[in-house]
């Protein structure tokens, strides 16, 4: 596996590799990977000649200063983990590297209600910084195909539209959440909750399933209290729990006939924030 922290090395190999006409998949990444972060490595290997990871910890998106100083760095775990699940280039840039003074970065499309809901209402510029890395490492990459994980149902949905507002040629593939045994969505997050809270957890997902599974059985607000309810633990805090039209993500009153509706959730277990989701309804 290569290496790269500057722009102009990983560049130059990527066009080495251009010229010898390999597909590249890319898979951009906080760092701090685990099981979740391969299923995607593995998705582009399949797909891809060549797999490119990123470890950016990202400042932009980061609307938290103590979320971001707590952020995990295990870059000697990271690079080892994705030469066993044969990655081919790990880009691992400083920020001066992806936001040079010279250089305007932002991205300045309009999401329309996209981030006006969920984690765009309660994480405030979060969903501008995500754009603006995304596009900034899209730029420097240039990869045939973008891997990202359903985990981030959100980010999926404001990426699907940058890519199409500024009409960018990469594709987008989505990878299905990998979760931990007990059902938890495997987070690099996940790391600073507590055994016990590690454990208790996995009610998050149950609570998703059991909405799954009554779909047919309750009206949306019903679900949606319900599974506010069934969250309420001691130290667990639901922030919110969103039964949402899949595409536009606006919240929605009631299933009828829709055809992609997804349930998102974010809940603070102790001081650590999670989120899921789940699909609830696919007839796409
Ligand atoms: P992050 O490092 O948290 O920014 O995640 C990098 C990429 O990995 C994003 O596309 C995430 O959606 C994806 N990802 C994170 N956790 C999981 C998971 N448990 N299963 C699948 N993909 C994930």
């Amino acid at each position: 596996m290569k290496v790269y922290k500057t722009v102009k090395g990983l560049q130059n190999h990527i066009a080495k590799l251009k010229k010898s006409k390999k597909r590249i998949g890319y898979v951009p990444t906080l760092g701090a990977l685990h099981d979740g972060h391969m299923s995607l490595i593995h998705k582009s290997n399949e797909q891809c000649d060549i797999t490119v990871c990123s470890i950016f910890v990202n400042p932009t998106q980061f609307n938290e200063k103590s979320d971001l100083s707590k952020y995990p760095r295990t870059f000697d775990a990271d690079s080892k983990l994705l030469k066993e699940n044969n990655c081919d280039v790990l880009f691992f840039p400083d920020v001066k590297q992806i936001y040079p003074k010279d250089v305007d970065t932002r991205v300045k499309i309009d999401f329309g209600k996209l981030d006006s809901v969920m984690e765009g209402a309660h994480r405030p510029g979060h969903f501008d910084g995500v754009a603006q890395v995304v596009k900034r490492l899209l730029d420097i990459v240039k990869p045939h195909e973008l891997v990202m994980g359903q985990k981030d149902f959100q980010q999926v949905a404001i990426i699907r539209h940058m890519l199409s507002a500024l009409k960018m040629k990469t594709k987008l593939v989505i990878g299905p959440t990998v979760r931990e045994d007990h059902g938890l969505a495997m987070s690099s997050r996940n790391e600073r909750l507590s055994k016990k809270l590690r454990q208790e957890a996995a009610i998050i997902n149950k609570t998703l399933l059991w909405v799954k599974d009554n779909v047919k059985k309750y009206d949306v607000p019903t679900l949606e209290k319900k599974a506010i309810k069934k969250m309420n633990l001691p130290k667990f805090k639901p922030e919110y729990f969103e039964i949402a039209d899949g595409i536009t993500l606006q919240p929605i009153k009631t299933i009828g006939r829709k055809k992609y509706v997804v349930a998102c959730t974010a809940v603070w277990a102790g001081k650590v924030r999670l989120i899921d989701n789940c699909v609830l309804i696919d007839k796409l």
